[in-house]
């Protein structure tokens, strides 16, 4: 796809069309005043009013931090309500479909079920790397979003980037890149791109590195004719007040220091978890969790939950046989799990 080609016949019809629901607090938007327009009850106790439903305030702060523009930004209740949003402003149900690089993550195929989408999914190479010449033969002219997970979900590699760039290029359809992961990846985003590219989207979160998770706050940077659509289709007050207080306060706060912490922890135990004797590989990571492939994954999954530690059992997902997705945790909590991946070691000698 051209540099800044025209998105709009990829919208469908009837949001092209739509006239948004227009809140009382988009029309007037001062700070004194006898507000008499929204049906609030009128005594404070914090949360009398409706809040800000374009999110400003942590939009301006995002914006500083991320270097992009607040034009380009949109905050979503989590990225699963950007990945549904995308799913509803671009894909006609019944008739469009969206492909998927797999092993990925379970929302988009969720999310396109959901919305009566067909889900196509690409296979990545046996390595995890992205085959971008399958992704391309995989669209045809019914497929509107093309989802890309860089670093990858469950198998944690970054994905290359001139394989995704051949995809924006090439697909002609919309690239979103899931980029939950980016902050504990040496690889840089591609959120810059989205001032050249108008296909494609770049999805954020705070509930990784940030630890918001609860907070559900999600971030999508895109053209900014694909930010005005997604806040015409959102609810209108899609993140609380309490949610959106909470997340300004968080944001002075630098997670600098314990991604680091996280990094280094993700190379030690990798390090120690891949010598172990019944261990197959331990995938290399750019996330804040290791892919790692065992003799007998059931086994070791319900050993761990014995020692009250839960990892996550991806032996059934394709191209995952053997594997359990491992989060990297505190020093101590490492320290734990190392313990009992020993006593398991021993146990079965035995
Ligand atoms: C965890 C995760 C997210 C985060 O979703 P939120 O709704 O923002 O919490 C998004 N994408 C991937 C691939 C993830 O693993």
């Amino acid at each position: 796809m051209d540099m800044k080609t025209d998105i709009t016949r990829l919208v469908r019809a009837n949001i092209r069309e739509l006239s948004p629901y227009s809140t009382a607090r988009d029309e007037y938007q001062g700070s004194l005043g006898v507000f008499l327009d929204a049906n609030e009850n009128p005594y404070e106790n914090g949360y009398n009013r409706y809040p800000d439903p374009r999110q400003t305030k942590i939009r301006e702060r995002l914006s500083e931090i991320k270097g992009m523009p607040v034009e380009n930004i949109f905050t979503a209740n989590g990225s699963d309500e950007a990945i549904d949003l995308l799913m509803r402003i671009f894909c006609t149900p019944g008739k469009a479909n969206i492909v998927a690089i797999s092993p990925s993550y379970g929302m988009y195929g969720v999310s396109a079920a959901i919305n009566d989408v067909q889900l196509r999914e690409v296979p990545l190479r046996e390595d995890f790397s992205l085959d971008a010449d399958s992704v391309l033969a995989a669209c045809d002219s019914q497929t509107r979003l093309v989802f890309l997970c860089s670093p990858n979900n469950p198998s944690g590699n970054a994905l290359d980037r001139s394989a995704m760039l051949r995809i924006i290029r090439e697909s002609g359809c919309m690239v979103v890149i899931d980029e939950a992961y980016a902050d504990f990846s040496s690889q840089g985003s591609l959120r810059s791109l989205v001032k050249e590219y108008a296909n494609l989207v770049v999805l954020q979160t705070l509930s990784k590195a940030w630890g918001l998770a609860a907070l559900r706050l999600g971030i999508a940077f895109a053209d900014s004719s694909v930010v005005k659509l997604m806040g015409m289709v959102k609810y209108p007050y899609n993140i609380s007040k309490a949610s959106q207080e909470a997340v300004l306060k968080a944001l002075e706060q630098p997670v600098d220091g314990q991604v680091k912490v996280i990094v280094e922890e993700r190379g030690r135990l990798a390090g120690v978890i891949s010598a172990m004797d019944f261990v197959m590989k331990v995938w290399p990571s750019d996330a804040n969790f290791l892919l790692v492939k065992v003799e007998d994954a059931d086994r070791l999954y319900e050993f761990l939950i014995g020692e009250g530690i839960i990892v996550r059992n991806r032996n059934r997902v394709r191209s995952c046989a053997g594997c359990l997705r491992m989060t990297v945790g505190r020093p101590e909590e490492n320290d734990a799990l190392i313990a009992a991946l020993e006593k398991y070691s021993k146990q079965r000698k035995g």
